[in-house]
């Protein structure tokens, strides 16, 4: 399915990956012989990716025993590293921004820690349900700063989706109540509620999140359908053990992965498969409106190592 138009922002969103780790590795792999070097070498491309220890070594370990009993693909050890990176994708769901059944809006719960891209993937999205002609309204649960509310304030007048705010510092439950209130009334088609990123303790937040997902609950049972966890490309592996803490506490249903065109370490989606078992469901392109592509397991794997070969080979 071609969503909106936007494969291609995907591929040129992961140039830096393709020209960095993931070449160097296509150049590696395509090699006739493998040897013990050959393989260090490419467990250091892959660390250096981002991919992380724990699937790094459990991708290898797939294609070398898939090599030693002749399973291997017929395209060698590039292809069978990619069957496997693809299959470590697909263990972690398949995306989907579909409504759960119950009546509209879709409520869209948006969770992460300051500036990963929070409020900027919230507009983002936001535009591209406006694009489809949908009503949108956001509701600016994050009263923890005044700049976040001011910031979606900000882009809801771009977008042209109705933002529903309250003070700084004003309960986030309140405001999620009336912002479903006032889709409600208004008939809109999606709910977008950002929340805040960062309180006094770690169990201050998580227990925010959760009481903002109650009040919603309580106004229509199958709500929040989605809670999409915001997280920043380009802080690797320490931006993995923050997103965890989230898919801990509370259930996020999908990955919007912001910066990745900052990045040569577009390894870390393959991180955040093997460990938060979540589906990437969007990649940020870029600080635009339109920087916001779908995510596809298939044309992510492919565009790591497109024409990476042979780049490094000549
Ligand atoms: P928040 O604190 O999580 O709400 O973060 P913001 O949405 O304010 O974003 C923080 C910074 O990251 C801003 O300067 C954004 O323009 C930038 N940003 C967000 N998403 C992307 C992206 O996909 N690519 C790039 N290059 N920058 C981004």
């Amino acid at each position: 399915m071609n969503l909106f138009g936007r494969r291609d922002k995907a591929a040129d969103g992961l140039r830096r990956s393709r020209e960095g780790w993931f070449g160097r590795l296509a150049g590696l792999l395509g090699r006739e012989q493998m040897d013990e070097e050959t393989w260090e070498q490419a467990e250091e491309l892959l660390l250096g990716a981002d991919v992380g220890t724990s699937a790094t070594k459990a991708l290898l370990h797939r294609v070398q025993d898939r090599i030693r009993t002749h399973s291997a693909s017929p395209g060698g050890a590039l292809e069978t590293l990619k069957e496997e990176m693809r299959a470590v994708l697909a263990n972690a769901g398949t995306p989907s921004l579909a409504a759960a059944d119950g009546p509209p809006p879709l409520v869209i719960l948006v969770v992460g820690v300051n500036g990963a891209g929070k409020t900027t993937s919230i507009a983002k999205l936001a535009a591209l349900y406006r694009e489809q002609g949908k009503r949108v309204v956001l509701g600016a649960a994050d009263t923890f700063r005044a700049a976040a509310i001011e910031q979606l304030q900000a882009w809801g007048q771009r977008v042209g989706a109705e933002v529903v705010a309250h003070k700084q510092g004003a309960d986030p439950g309140a405001v999620a109540y009336d912002a479903f209130q006032a889709a409600r009334a208004r008939n809109a088609d999606v709910l977008i509620i950002d929340t805040a990123g960062r309180l006094h303790t770690k169990s201050n937040l998580m227990e925010e999140m959760t009481r903002v997902a109650r009040v919603l609950s309580r106004l229509e049972p199958t709500a929040p359908h989605q809670t999409l966890l915001v997280m920043d490309a380009t802080t690797g592996q320490n931006g993995l053990a923050q997103a965890r803490a989230f898919t801990e506490s509370v259930e996020c249903t999908g990955i919007i992965l912001a910066k990745l065109d900052g990045t040569a370490r577009g390894g870390v989606v393959l991180a955040i498969g093997d460990q938060l078992r979540v589906p990437v469901l969007f990649i940020g392109t870029g600080e635009g409106l339109d920087d916001l592509a779908p995510f596809d397991a298939e044309e992510f794997v492919e565009a790591l190592f497109e024409g990476g070969a042979r780049e490094a080979r000549s």
